[in-house]
């Protein structure tokens, strides 16, 4: 069976962008490694809450689910691997250079993507389920995968990036990245959110001026094409449809509209998370953690052998 990796941090939120830009894109005619991201967490805030909430939205899907922290096999392999890595190759990553220059930061941001290649290339996945954030990353960590597999012979497969539905849903107030740490959060529509929080929101979206567009895909305006983007995925309606039932009107109607849409959406979502209860998350992670054992050691092991440590 193909495998198949999407990890996501486990913070206190998930917001629309975690959602469709990830854990929505995720098949279950796949051998799923579901990962729960807490030690990339560390960098920023974990939350159990969080963990849980992670656990209830992956828990449908086929395959693996299974805390970072809990299998000590990945940190493991990340040592080796930063050890094989120029820094330079570190030091061009777009996310780190976008933060670089805060205060004090730690360094884990500059060192994460060897832990996310780790992450990846202990599980021998094909397919990696991410956001067009994490692009660079999935590139990296082939880098690595196809450097190691040059000096030592083959170990790894080499990781490709899935694209998906969603690969950048932006923040409603501003033309950056939708993200639950940056940015004004009355421009994120988190999965928890009530009908009044989306509804505001909605409204105080920001558009650009005119009408709605008439050819969604190349329309300039940044701003309407996220909103007719996510509607998009949340109605089923192709680009086509909305341009026509749209056409020529004011963005009223559609902001009308797309609340609706949004608020039936999360409360299914929210209905669905509540049906899962906290002690069927534990069971099913002592269920998968031998599992998981089981794949992780038979890695470390050939990697230890090439390594000859
Ligand atoms: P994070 O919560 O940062 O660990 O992200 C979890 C997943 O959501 C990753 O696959 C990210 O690439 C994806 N993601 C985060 N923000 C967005 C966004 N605004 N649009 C699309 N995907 C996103």
């Amino acid at each position: 069976m193909i495998k198949s990796i999407t990890g996501l941090r486990a913070t206190s939120q998930v917001h629309i962008g975690n959602y469709f830009g990830a854990i929505s894109n995720l098949d279950s005619s796949y051998e799923n490694f579901l990962l729960i991201a807490n030690l990339h967490s560390l960098t920023d805030e974990i939350s159990q809450e969080g963990l849980m909430l992670l656990g209830k939205l992956l828990f449908s899907y086929n395959g693996y689910l299974y805390i970072q922290s809990n299998h000590p096999q990945v940190t493991y392999l990340s040592w080796p691997l930063t050890c094989d890595c120029p820094v330079g190759e570190l030091l061009r990553m777009t996310q780190y250079k976008s933060q670089k220059d805060k205060q004090n930061i730690s360094a884990g941001y500059l060192y994460y993507p060897l832990l996310m290649a780790a992450d990846i290339l202990i599980t021998d996945a094909s397919r990696v389920v991410v956001g067009v954030d994490q692009k660079q990353h999935i590139e990296f960590a082939r880098n690595r995968a196809q450097a190691f597999n040059n000096k030592y012979g083959y170990t790894f497969t080499i990781p490709e990036y899935i694209e998906s539905k969603a690969p950048k849903i932006l923040n409603l107030r501003s033309n950056d990245k939708m993200s639950k740490s940056k940015g004004d959060q009355n421009g994120v529509i988190f999965i928890s959110d009530t009908p009044d929080q989306i509804q505001y929101k909605i409204k105080i979206a920001k558009t650009d001026s005119g009408l709605m567009p008439i050819d969604i895909l190349n329309d300039k305006r940044e701003s309407i094409k996220n909103l007719c983007l996510i509607f998009s995925i949340v109605t089923g309606k192709s680009y086509n449809q909305i341009e026509q039932e749209y056409k020529n009107t004011s963005f009223s109607t559609f902001k009308s509209d797309l609340t609706d849409a949004l608020i039936s959406f999360t409360s299914q979502l929210q209905t669905q998370i509540s049906n899962i209860s906290n002690d069927m998350i534990t069971k099913r992670l002592q269920e998968n953690q031998q599992q998981i054992d089981a794949i992780f050691d038979k890695k470390i092991q050939d990697f230890r052998l090439k390594l000859k440590i």
